[in-house]
């Protein structure tokens, strides 16, 4: 991912590299080309003027003096405004201060919701949590087969509706909130302290898939609400997490797929567009690929 944005920005950077100083027209040049390379990323246009205009601004305010030279200064302003757009700092889940932790994951059918329960689920366990998954999404006949998969390779259980079979666990299977809601009680009567609960998506945003997430939402309310976003779908991605924003509303993101080799920049653009941090990068099919996000080394990774 990025690696086409990443070769665009380095051979801008390294036309400027010759001069020594940079008059009006040489900035001018170098933001218009950065502004293409940002555009043909995917990069959201909104994104992209505020960004230009930014560097453009800083770059012909910045006094030449000390150990960089105008080439360096120019990239430094820009990695230190991508960093901005990426988020800012960087931050860790919000644990609850009496468990369990309410985690909540929300996004379109096949951003990756599942797969991203699952590494959840495993890196909390690898650091001492003791997690249960929650199996909400009851719109795919798959999903709770594909979650108990998930959780089994994770060494996580499943809190799943058990149609007709009698004992704590009967939830009905068409009630995904009465699921969620009786899997954080569950939790909370057998000492989980997270429940990651996997809810419905559909191909588009609709209203009937927003105010079930916003019933879920209501009736086990999170500490965190991932919005997870496939890294893939081009310049949807704006539109798409603005109505998640809008719709359900959410405390943090998560890219996922962000091992595919398409332009990815409107997801670079999440961050900005809603206001809410990037969390975590799911990188492959694999529980283990997942990384925590920081956005100065995403945006060391892209000028590199
Ligand atoms: P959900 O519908 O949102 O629950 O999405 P799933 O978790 O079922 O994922 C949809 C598809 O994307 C599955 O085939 C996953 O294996 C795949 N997938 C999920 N995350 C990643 C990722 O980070 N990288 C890649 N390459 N594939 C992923």
């Amino acid at each position: 991912m990025f690696a086409t944005l990443s070769d665009r920005l380095t051979s801008t950077f390294k036309n400027l590299k010759t001069k020594g100083r940079l008059s009006e027209a040489d900035i001018d040049a170098t933001v218009r080309e950065i502004r293409r390379a940002l555009l043909d990323a995917d990069v959201a246009v909104s994104v992209v003027r505020e960004f230009t205009g930014t560097v453009r601004e800083r770059a012909l305010s910045a006094e030449v003096s000390g150990a960089l030279n105008p080439a360096q200064q120019v990239v430094k302003i820009v990695n230190e405004e991508l960093v901005s757009i990426l988020g800012g700092e960087s931050r860790g889940l919000q644990l609850a201060k009496v468990a369990p932790t309410v985690i909540m994951l929300a996004g379109l059918q096949g951003a990756g919701k599942t797969t991203l329960a699952g590494k959840l689920a495993l890196s909390l366990r690898e650091k001492g949590h003791t997690p249960l998954l929650v199996a909400a999404d009851l719109q795919r006949p798959n999903a709770v087969t594909q979650l108990k998969v998930v959780g089994e390779r994770a060494g996580v259980p499943v809190f799943a509706p058990h149609p007709g079979v009698a004992g704590e666990d009967e939830v009905a299977t068409g009630d995904p909130v009465g699921v969620a809601r009786a899997g954080v009680e569950t939790a909370r009567s057998r000492q989980h302290d997270v429940v990651i609960i996997d809810t419905a998506g559909r191909l588009g945003v609709d209203a009937e898939l927003m105010q079930q997430a916003t019933d879920i939402r209501d009736a086990t309310q999170p500490d965190e609400v991932l919005f997870v976003i496939d890294a893939m779908i081009g310049q949807d991605a704006v539109t798409t997490a603005q109505a998640f924003a809008d719709g359900v509303g959410f405390t943090g993101v998560v890219l996922s797929k962000l091992d595919g080799d398409a332009r990815g920049g409107a997801a670079l653009s999440v961050a900005r567009v809603t206001g809410r941090p990037i969390l975590f990068a799911s990188t492959g099919e694999k529980l283990t690929d997942f990384e925590a996000f920081h956005p100065d080394r995403m945006a060391s990774r892209i000028l590199d």
